[in-house]
């Protein structure tokens, strides 16, 4: 699955998707050209609560 990240320049902020075999490695923002390391995942993503679509009456 890949990675998303944003270019950290602020003048950038370009959305990149990078394969997950990149992680831990660094990437060139295609947008500024700057090279930024793509982050490890550190922990698994947390289960996801289920949004029910439950109608709001109070
Ligand atoms: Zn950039």
């Amino acid at each position: 699955m890949p990675v998303t990240m944003m270019c950290p320049r602020l003048t950038c902020r370009a959305v990149l998707r990078v394969p997950d075999n990149v992680r831990g490695k660094r990437v060139r923002c295609a947008e500024c050209g700057i090279t930024l390391m793509v982050p490890e995942p550190t922990k698994p993503a947390p289960a996801k609560p289920k949004a029910e679509a439950k109608p709001k009456e109070s």
